[in-house]
């Protein structure tokens, strides 16, 4: 049996890993498809303390190279369920059962995608789903937002102070986001909405995002948009549901925790962007990561 399963390899996965191993804590880390989590898809990686500018495959590579160093186990499976056995868990994946004293959640969540052709490989090549962390990159540039929600209504205002044009496609006649935002970006001269529309359609030109299609759908009328970027912000979409019997999840699917990552079951941890929060960043999941680490190692230490 493991002191600690780790269910999920992005950094909150892998710095909880770091912080129970240097803790003397075995540690199994169960992965489903991609060491490193979300941050492989980003080109560049520039608001880590201490770390200039790295791509995030590269950030991700150190980070597991660090956790295999220090001892961890590593399995490539999909956790599908949790089964809390009083003072140890089982955690069945397709490949079996692993059990541990302790478990620490750290899934993350996924930015919902257009669905369109072409658009998992324009990721990073113009297109993204977070101005904080690309918003540099097309300073002066002309980008599209896609969306309508707070999350959206953010984005534009954040890029409106960087890029010369952005315009907001919304699929809907009315923006869903805080009217305070909304009013924000009325006053802005190089922010445009767009209602009622839909992108259709994707074109690329040396294997960077050139152009989207639009599609009005009260009107069917269809124009093209030439852009340098495009940022996606149609929600995001945690996939907690294989763990609902044993932590609560809000109405977005999000497990409830505070910035202690504690769940309802004791025992049984949380960390990153798969928890209720406000700032989803590689820097506040390593610090879940820590934290929950910490948590995990008291409980053990509490139970021995
Ligand atoms: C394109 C892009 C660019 C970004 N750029 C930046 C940036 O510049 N700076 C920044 O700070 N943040 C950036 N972010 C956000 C950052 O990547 C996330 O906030 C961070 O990765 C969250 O870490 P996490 O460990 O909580 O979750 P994740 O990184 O999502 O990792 C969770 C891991 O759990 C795995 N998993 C899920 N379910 C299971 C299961 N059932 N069993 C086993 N494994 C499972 C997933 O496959 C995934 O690898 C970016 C995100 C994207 C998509």
């Amino acid at each position: 049996m493991k002191d600690i399963i780790i269910i999920g390899a992005g950094p909150a996965g892998m710095t909880a890993a770091l912080y129970a191993l240097r803790a003397d804590k075995s540690v199994l880390l169960l992965e489903k498809e991609n060491f490193g989590g979300q941050i492989t898809y980003s080109p560049k990686l520039e608001n880590y303390p201490s770390v200039m500018e790295i791509s995030g495959s590269a950030f991700a590579e150190k980070m597991l190279e660090q956790v295999i160093a220090h001892g961890a186990d590593i399995e490539l499976a999909a956790a599908e369920k949790i089964t809390d056995m009083g003072d140890y868990k089982i955690v069945s994946t397709e490949y079996g059962d692993f059990e541990g004293k302790a478990v620490i959640i750290a899934t993350g969540s996924k930015h919902r995608h257009l669905g369109l052709e072409g658009e998992e490989e324009l990721i990073g090549s113009g297109i993204s789903f977070c101005a904080v962390c690309d918003g540099s990159f097309f300073a002066g540039k002309k980008v599209a937002v896609i969306g309508g929600g707070n999350t959206a209504l953010q984005e534009a205002v954040m890029l409106s102070d960087l890029c010369s044009e952005v315009i907001i496609v919304q699929n809907l006649s009315f923006m869903t986001g805080e009217k305070k935002l909304l009013q924000i970006l009325e006053k802005k001269s190089n922010v445009k909405m767009i209602f009622d529309t839909l992108v259709t359609s994707l074109s690329a030109e040396g294997g960077e995002l050139r152009a989207i299609s639009l599609k009005n759908t009260s009107t069917d009328e269809t124009s093209t948009l030439e852009l340098d970027g495009m940022f996606v912000a149609i929600g995001q979409q945690p996939e907690n549901q294989p763990f609902a019997a044993l932590t609560a999840l809000d109405n977005y699917g999000y497990i409830i925790a505070g910035e202690d990552c504690l769940t309802d079951t004791a025992g049984v941890f949380v960390a990153g962007d798969c928890r209720t929060k406000r700032i989803r960043q590689v820097t506040t999941a390593a610090s879940d990561g820590a934290v929950a680490a910490l948590a995990a190692c008291r409980y053990i230490d509490g139970l021995n």
